[in-house]
C-alpha cells in the first residue's frame, strides 16, 4: 500500500481525497497556490506546498512544479482528482517516467478516452450502442454533409478534444452546415489544442445518464449502476441523482453486464464514467467516457454503499477489484446531490468574496462535501464549486424533502449562492415528478420570467 500521496488539486475534491487517504491510514501532501494558503486542503494535509501564482496555469497546471513537489516530499502516488491534470495523459505520463503511481487509468487509456471520436469507435468495437455519426475526424465540410445527409438533419457537431459542454454545436439543416463547421473548427482549435471534430445525430430534450465503472489491474471491470445528470445549464450538471428516476432494474443489470463486458475487452483500470444520452424510447446511446472521479461520485457512494475515491486508491495499489465489490449491485435507496456555487441565483454570475458566515447541515441522510469556511476569501480564479449538499433517503421521496430540508438550513453569507436557485428547482412539479430531460432548466426559466419569479 502506498505510504503518502499528493494530491494535484484543490477546494472539496482534495479535501475529498484527503479524507480517504486518513481513513486508510496514508499520508497526504497537498500542493495549493498562493490565493489558496488559508484554504483546509493544506489545513487538513500532513505536508503543503506552495507550487505558484494564483491562475490555474501557473500553479495547479503547472506540471513540472508538481512533480518537483512530489519529488521533494518523496510521494510513492499522486492523485488528480477531477479537471486540472485528470485526464492529461501526458501529465500521467511524466508521474510514470519519474517512478510515482498516477492514480487513475493507465497513459494509454487516457489518451483513448481524451479523444471522443476514437473513444466513440472504440466502445462500439465493445459492443456499446453509439449514435450513427462520424468515426473519424471530418476532413471537409463536404465530408460532413455527406454524413449529416445519411444519418438526417439535426445533427451536432462536437471537438474530440472537447469537455465542459464546450466546442458544441448544433445543425439543424443544410444550410447552415458550412459556417458551423468552421466555428467549431475554430473553437475546438483555441480551447482543446486540436481542430478535430466529429459529427453525431442530435437527440431532442434527451436524459443525461452515466454510469459508474471500477477496474482492476488484473482484468476485471463492473458497472455499479447509474446516475442521472440531465439537470444540466449550459450542458453545466447542477443536480443529479441515483438511480435514474427512468431507469428500471432490467435495465441497469443489462447496462451493468453489458458495461462490465465492454470495458473489460478495453481493459479498463481505475474509476470510470461512461456517459449515455436516453432517447424518447428510452434508448440509450454512449457518448463519452470520463477517466477519472466525477464530481457526482457521492451520490452512487450512497445507494451502493462503496467508498469510490478509497477505492481508486486501493486499486491503483494493486487490489483486486474482489476486495472492494462482491456480486450484483443493486441501489440501495436514493440520492440527489445539488451543486452549490458561488454564484448568482438568477444570472448565474461567479461571485467572488468573503464568506461572512456558514453553517452546514447535518440530521439523518444528508452529507456535505466542501472546503470552504466562515472567513475564507472564495478566490475569482477558479471553478465556482463551493459545497456539494448530498441526500440520501430510502426511497426518492425521502431523499427529495431531506434534500429541501438541508437546502432551508444551509446558512452561507457574504457571496451569492445557488442555493436559492436550487430549494426553487426543488419545488418544481416536473422535477419532483422525475419528468426532465436536459432541456429542463431552458423551460424552468422561462416559466419563471412568465411568473416574475426574481
Ligand atoms: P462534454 O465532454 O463537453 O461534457 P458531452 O459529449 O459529455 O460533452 O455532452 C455534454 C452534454 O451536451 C450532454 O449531457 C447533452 O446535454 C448535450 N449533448 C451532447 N451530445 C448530444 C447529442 N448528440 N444530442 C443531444 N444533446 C447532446
Amino acid at each position: 500500500m502506498f505510504r503518502k500521496i499528493l494530491i494535484a488539486n484543490r477546494g472539496e475534491i482534495a479535501v475529498r481525497v484527503i479524507v480517504a487517504c486518513k481513513d486508510l491510514g496514508i499520508r497526504t501532501v497537498a500542493v495549493y497556490s498562493e490565493a489558496d494558503r488559508d484554504s483546509l486542503h493544506v489545513r487538513y494535509a500532513d505536508e503543503a506546498l506552495c507550487i505558484g501564482p494564483p491562475r490555474s496555469k501557473d500553479s495547479y497546471l503547472n506540471i513540472p512544479s508538481v512533480i518537483s513537489a512530489a519529488e521533494i516530499t518523496d510521494v510513492d502516488a499522486i492523485h488528480p482528482g477531477y479537471g486540472f491534470l485528470a485526464e492529461d495523459a501526458g501529465f500521467a505520463d511524466v508521474c510514470r517516467e519519474s517512478g510515482i503511481k498516477f492514480i487513475g487509468p493507465d497513459v494509454d487509456t487516457i489518451r483513448l478516452m481524451g479523444d471522443k471520436a476514437a473513444a466513440r469507435k472504440r466502445a462500439r468495437a465493445a459492443g456499446l450502442p453509439i449514435l450513427p455519426g462520424s468515426e473519424e475526424p471530418l476532413t471537409s465540410v463536404e465530408e460532413a454533409q455527406s454524413f449529416a445527409k445519411e444519418i438526417g438533419y439535426p445533427v451536432i457537431l462536437k471537438a474530440a478534444g472537447g469537455g465542459g459542454g464546450r466546442g458544441m454545436r448544433v445543425v439543424r439543416e443544410p444550410g447552415q452546415l458550412g459556417e458551423l463547421f468552421h466555428q467549431a473548427r475554430h473553437e475546438a482549435a483555441l480551447s482543446f489544442h486540436s481542430s478535430a471534430i466529429y459529427l453525431e445525430k442530435y437527440i431532442e430534450g434527451p436524459r443525461h445518464i452515466e454510469f459508474q465503472i471500477l477496474g482492476d489491474q488484473y482484468g476485471k471491470v463492473v458497472a455499479l449502476g447509474e446516475r442521472e445528470c440531465s439537470i444540466q445549464r449550459r450542458h453545466q450538471k447542477l443536480i443529479e441523482e441515483a438511480p435514474s428516476p427512468r431507469i428500471d432494474a432490467e435495465t441497469r443489470e443489462r447496462m451493468c453486464d453489458k458495461l462490465g463486458a465492454a470495458f473489460t475487452e478495453i481493459g479498463y483500470a481505475n474509476a470510470g464514467t461512461a456517459e449515455f444520452l436516453m432517447d424518447d424510447s428510452g434508448a440509450l446511446h454512449f457518448i463519452e467516457l470520463n477517466a477519472r472521479i466525477q464530481v457526482e461520485h457521492p451520490i452512487t457512494e450512497a445507494v451502493t454503499g462503496i467508498d469510490l475515491v478509497k477505492s481508486q486508491i486501493l486499486l491503483a495499489a494493486g487490489e483486486p477489484l474482489s476486495s472492494i465489490v462482491s456480486g450484483r449491485i443493486e441501489p440501495q435507496g436514493h440520492a440527489i446531490e445539488c451543486r452549490i456555487n458561488a454564484e448568482n441565483p438568477k444570472t448565474f454570475v461567479p461571485s467572488a468574496g468573503r464568506i461572512t458566515a456558514m453553517h452546514v447541515p447535518g440530521g439523518p441522510g444528508i452529507r456535505v462535501d466542501t472546503a470552504v469556511y466562515s472567513g475564507w476569501f472564495v478566490p475569482p480564479y477558479y471553478d465556482s464549486l463551493i459545497a456539494k449538499l448530498i441526500a440520501h433517503g430510502r426511497d426518492r421521496t425521502e431523499a427529495l424533502s431531506r434534500m429541501q430540508r438541508a437546502l432551508s438550513m444551509m446558512v452561507i453569507e457574504g457571496i451569492s449562492t445557488s442555493i436559492p436557485f436550487h430549494e426553487r428547482v426543488l419545488a418544481d412539479e416536473d422535477f419532483v415528478l422525475g419528468n426532465y430531460d436536459t432541456h429542463f432548466l431552458e423551460r424552468f426559466a422561462k416559466r419563471e420570467a412568465a411568473a416574475g419569479v426574481r
